[in-house]
């Protein structure tokens, strides 16, 4: 396979394109702010599969009529600590960023808040909301499903899919401090790394995927829809553990509501998600702040002492990665490759706007 180049982006000039094709598209000012800001945050933090790279992904489900301007989040009910919430297919990032905010006001009045987002359009990055409920001091727990595009990753033992990549995020406030967010698929890749191997013309490692047969690959290929080639598999991360936390994803987030579920007529531009979450303060459990932090960091500096494998390794704590690689490009930049690039230029001219002049 031939790697393809790739050009370094400012991240401001991807925030202000992004926000120019989805206002181009129809959406609000404020709408395309929050999406703009959310996909190239995840670039700035490593995770390209949920940056920038995703629009023309949501801009063929737009052309399909699968998502509109139109579509707006909905309150379904709100009582008690109990938030539910009616996705409407609407532009995730947006939707979700709603949800969780009111979840985020529940908690911080009443200690708790419990959430249920059902069937938004793809919401991105789930540790975005976690980084948001713990810049307001909150404990969160979410757990999401992947609708609306057939099985992509197999249960274990499997040689079939049955599951999306159901992520989950757990983020802990450190006052004082930054937060731990861990933040991850249950397939042991994300299919969008997978999808951003494809683009790049790189195999990715062995033990990743599985082909339409059920026999291991390395060719990125196998895992997307294609005329004449079976759909093969992610595998779960940690075998049946991760297989196990997958399938609880798809129940809590939206099974017990009726939400799509991966079972469940797919739609080849759709990619629908749906979100139980669980909003803490930290201060109902240890009312003393300086404990909390003191508590945390003792720990946290016990586990970073451990001596590395390799030693130019060093050992991190969930979100280190994060933060330290949107340091490096918010100086260097934001590498796209080719085939992305030309893919969002293709999907900003459908709406007259002009990526290269960015
Ligand atoms: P990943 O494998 O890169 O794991 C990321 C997590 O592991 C982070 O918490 C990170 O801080 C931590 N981590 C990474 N390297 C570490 C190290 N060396 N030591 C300790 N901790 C380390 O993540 P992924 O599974 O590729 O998922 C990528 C993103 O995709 C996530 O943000 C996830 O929410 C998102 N996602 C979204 C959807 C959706 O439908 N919306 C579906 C799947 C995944």
């Amino acid at each position: 396979m031939a790697m393809t180049s790739y050009r370094l982006h400012r991240p401001e000039a991807l925030r202000a394109l992004t926000r120019a094709m989805i206002t181009a598209a129809g959406w609000s000012e404020d709408e395309a702010k929050e999406t703009a800001d959310h996909l190239v945050l995840a670039n700035l933090s490593g995770h390209d599969s949920h940056g920038i790279g995703m629009l023309p992904l949501y801009f063929n489900s737009l052309a399909d009529g699968h998502l509109t301007p139109q579509a707006k989040l909905s309150i379904r009910s709100e009582a008690g600590p109990f938030l539910i919430v009616d996705g409407n297919v609407a532009l995730g990032q947006p939707a979700a960023r709603g949800a969780v905010d009111r979840a985020i006001a529940i908690a911080q009045t009443g200690g708790v808040a419990v959430l249920n987002l059902l069937d938004s359009h793809h919401i991105g990055r789930i540790g975005h909301y976690s980084e948001v409920a713990a810049a307001a001091e909150l404990i969160s727990v979410f757990w999401v499903n992947v609708a609306g595009r057939p099985p992509i990753v197999a249960p274990f033992a499997a040689k079939q899919a049955r599951f999306g990549t159901n992520p989950i995020s757990i983020g802990l406030p450190v006052p004082g401090g930054e937060p731990l967010i861990l933040d991850f698929a249950t397939s042991r890749m994300a299919h969008g790394k997978a999808r951003v191997a494809l683009n790049k013309g790189v195999t990715v490692p062995e033990g990743y995927i599985i082909d339409g047969e059920g026999r291991p690959t390395v060719e990125p290929r196998h895992v997307f829809l294609q005329e004449g080639l079976p759909l093969g598999a992610l595998l779960p991360f940690g075998d049946h553990k991760g297989a196990g936390l997958s399938l609880i994803a798809e129940l809590l987030s939206a099974g017990l509501m009726g939400a799509a579920r991966i079972d469940q007529k797919p739609h080849k531009t759709w990619i629908i998600n749906s979100l139980f979450g669980v909003l803490i303060d930290p201060a109902r459990l240890e009312p003393d702040a300086a404990l909390r932090q003191q508590r945390i960091e003792s720990y946290l500096a016990f586990v970073r002492a451990a001596a590395p494998q390799d030693p130019s390794q060093p050992v991190l704590a969930p979100g280190d990665k994060e933060r330290k690689m949107r340091i490096e490009r918010e100086r260097d930049g934001i590498p796209l490759d080719d085939e992305t690039w030309s893919q969002i230029v293709a999907a900003a001219k459908a709406h007259g706007v002009d990526a290269e002049s960015f």
